[in-house]
């Protein structure tokens, strides 16, 4: 639709569309990649804590205990930290903070499909960088002019790691661009390229909170990198909002980086079961990528992923499905409890039942 009243962009653009967030809770959720383990007790109670009349007052709008915990946690000092509303809200603020309308930056064509829709919002030029047949990034396809450069790592929706090696390499060839690294899932099992940080200043690395820590409902993330990088964040931030973190936010995460304990518990348990389920759908034909995520990216050797798609949101299975070329054969699954894969498992070997069948 269009409307008289909105700027030319907004007219034209197309929004990103989020997985469906049903309010039923009678069903098995595998659609967002949320973590199925709650966060640990010592994050609820100090949210609980923050909730006081203290409300009545603005929240720190530099986030400095948060940043103290991120900085013994990281071992980078507090002025290579920057931290905003989701991870979402950090990468809009980078195409603001470190692109010109003229620069072209660089990203897979296959990726997260906000980094499209930022580039437009903002009105940034970019070129798409083609994935190999196995969904691999070819490290040269980034070895041309171009003022940025945007991977995921592990890559969504395939789940798929690029050697810390490789992210070297495309550092080395790339001086004078910033080059950005989402890592929202990292924890799942790749090497972070937060080690390369003091040797490349032109580096910044992206975690969330909402995947291996359990808090999609808060929305905090953050950015490590150079300080020349933190504070052009800072400046964007500040002309836009000043307190991007809520009081509650800002106590929770505190304690969620504090909280080391529970966070590897629930990582280990998520790997195990992905590593599970990926023996078990293999064995029923699927093609199964290697995920280092906490997802995997699956397609049938004869049933339609559309189909199978369908049928498990009708037994309240939900998984996401992308109906876009060169993955529209392809279901993305989150690793949900052991019971809510094997009730997954179960649906799937159902409808592959019934297809052979018809
Ligand atoms: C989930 C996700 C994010 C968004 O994380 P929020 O912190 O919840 O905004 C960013 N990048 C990728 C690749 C993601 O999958």
């Amino acid at each position: 639709m269009v409307s008289k009243y909105w700027s030319h962009i907004v007219n034209e653009i197309i929004p990103y569309v989020p997985g469906e967030q049903p309010q039923n809770h009678q069903l098995i959720k595998l659609n967002t990649n949320e973590n199925p383990y709650p966060p640990s007790e010592v994050v609820f109670e100090a949210m609980q804590q923050a909730v006081s009349s203290n409300l009545r007052l603005y929240p720190d709008p530099n986030c400095t205990k948060l940043k103290e915990a991120a900085s013994q946690y990281y071992k980078l000092p507090s002025d290579h930290i920057f931290v905003g509303n989701g991870s979402d809200e950090i990468l809009a603020f980078c195409f603001k903070a470190f692109f010109n309308p003229e620069d072209i930056i660089l990203f897979p064509d296959i990726t997260y499909s906000f980094y499209e829709v930022y580039a437009k919002l903002f009105d940034i030029s970019y070129e798409t960088v083609a994935l190999n047949d196995h969904f691999e990034i070819p490290v040269e396809a980034f070895f041309h002019k171009n003022k940025g450069i945007i991977i995921a790592n592990p890559n969504a929706p395939t789940g798929k790691l690029l050697a810390i090696d490789s992210i070297r390499q495309i550092l080395d060839q790339n001086p004078d661009s910033v080059v950005i690294i989402d890592e929202a899932y990292i924890d799942f099992g790749g090497t972070s390229s937060v080690e390369l940080i003091s040797e490349y200043d032109n580096l910044l690395v992206v975690h969330t909170f909402s995947k291996s820590r359990s808090l999609a409902g808060l929305r905090v993330g953050l950015a490590l990198g150079h300080s020349d990088l933190i504070e052009g964040l800072n400046r964007v931030k500040n002309c836009f909002n000043s307190y991007t973190l809520d009081r509650v936010a800002l106590a929770g995460a505190e304690q969620s980086l504090r909280d080391i304990d529970t966070f590897k518990t629930n990582v280990n348990r998520i790997i195990q079961t992905r590593e599970h389920i990926t023996s078990k759908l293999r064995a029923l034909g699927f093609y199964v990528v290697d995920s280092k995520a906490n997802f995997i990216f699956i397609s049938h050797s004869e049933v339609p992923a559309e189909t199978i798609f369908e049928k498990l949101k009708q037994r309240n299975i939900f998984v996401r499905y992308f109906k876009k070329s060169g993955i529209d054969n392809y279901l993305r699954v989150s690793i949900g409890t052991d019971h809510e894969m094997s009730v997954f498992y179960q649906g799937v070997v159902e409808i592959l039942e019934e297809y052979a069948w018809k």
